[in-house]
């Protein structure tokens, strides 16, 4: 028989297991759709989009994101005083850590931008890789910041990919061109969904944790919601960490196949390399440097998703 906690708990994780659950069933019924189209801006079919604020990560959101975490912390240290002394307490610093992380990346995240010479440019490379790859061009963002050089992610409901103005930028047209072949082969090779599987295996490990924590908290389930809340960001987390070397592979076959699209082995090696270093810039920004770092480990650690910057330069440097 369950009671009064118990029952609450069985219905909040009930109902959070069939969000992640109905979120995945409406990603796959989009992508059987194929998504909507974007305003197109290059041939092919995609375009570049401009989604409004809010549909991407931009600063407004991230900060309003950590404001409400920090409210979850200072609710979570109450705690300490009405019956959690150890889960309270441990709350309130995992969710300071998270809020800080947010707060530090709404520093230096710029939201999307319009450009038209950038688009042009963009555009151009894009199409050509599209004819030689035989397919349709996918949708692009830009975005004003160098937080990541590209990306590919799910923007209105179509696989987008997301590529920084900073960085282009800063880089060649042969360069670029290597850059957005080896996204292309992410697209065409389905490998958000991929993506998207790890992530809602991590959550569910997550979920698995914030029940953990709610048979072990004393006070009532709905008290007890910052700890819960932690314990699912610790537990999504660690296991992201653990699945995402599975990854490697998927990135390893990008620069393979990309290199063959884009032609020039070298051009992406530079690119790679140019990568590394924005990337390092990017993280130094982002989380200081040490010691003030280690004040945001285990977030400041880099994610195992990609492989060793060393290996993947030696082996394009052995195809050109
Ligand atoms: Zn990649």
């Amino acid at each position: 028989m369950l009671g009064t906690a118990d029952g609450s708990l069985a219905v909040f994780f009930g109902a959070a297991v069939g969000f992640m659950l109905a979120s995945l069933f409406a990603g796959a019924a989009r992508r059987r759709r194929g998504g909507r189209r974007g305003r197109s801006g290059h041939d092919g079919g995609g375009g570049f989009l401009t989604p409004s604020p809010g549909r991407v990560s931009d600063p407004r959101r991230l900060q309003a994101r950590a404001l409400l975490i920090v409210a979850y912390a200072v609710w979570a240290a109450v705690l300490t005083a009405y019956g959690e002394p150890v889960l309270g307490p441990v709350a309130a610093l995992v969710l300071l850590e998270f809020a800080l992380a947010l707060l530090r990346a709404a520093a230096v995240t710029g939201g999307v931008v319009e450009d038209t010479g950038v688009a042009d440019r963009v555009g151009a490379l894009m199409t050509e890789l599209c004819r030689r790859a035989g397919c349709p061009c996918p949708s692009m963002v830009l975005r004003d910041d160098a937080v990541r050089a590209a990306a590919v992610r799910r923007v209105q409901g179509q696989v987008a990919i997301v590529l920084s103005r900073p960085f282009a930028a800063a880089v060649t047209d042969e360069e670029l061109t290597a850059l957005l072949a080896h996204e292309l082969v992410h697209v065409l090779r389905d490998d958000l969904a991929a993506a998207r599987r790890r992530w809602l295996a991590s959550s569910l490990a997550g979920l698995a944790l914030a029940v953990a924590a709610g048979v072990a908290v004393r006070v009532s389930i709905l008290a007890a919601a910052p700890v819960l809340t932690a314990a699912w960001l610790v537990g999504t987390m660690a296991s992201n960490v653990a699945l995402s070397p599975l990854n490697r592979w998927r990135e390893e076959r990008a620069d393979a196949e990309g290199a063959l699209l884009g032609g020039d082995p070298g051009a992406r090696a530079r690119a790679l390399a140019k990568t590394q270093s924005s990337s390092r810039e990017m993280r130094a920004q982002l989380y200081g440097r040490a010691p003030w770092r280690w004040l945001l480990f285990p977030l400041s650690w880099r994610m195992p998703t990609h492989p060793p910057m060393a290996r993947r330069l030696a082996r394009l440097e052995a195809r050109s």
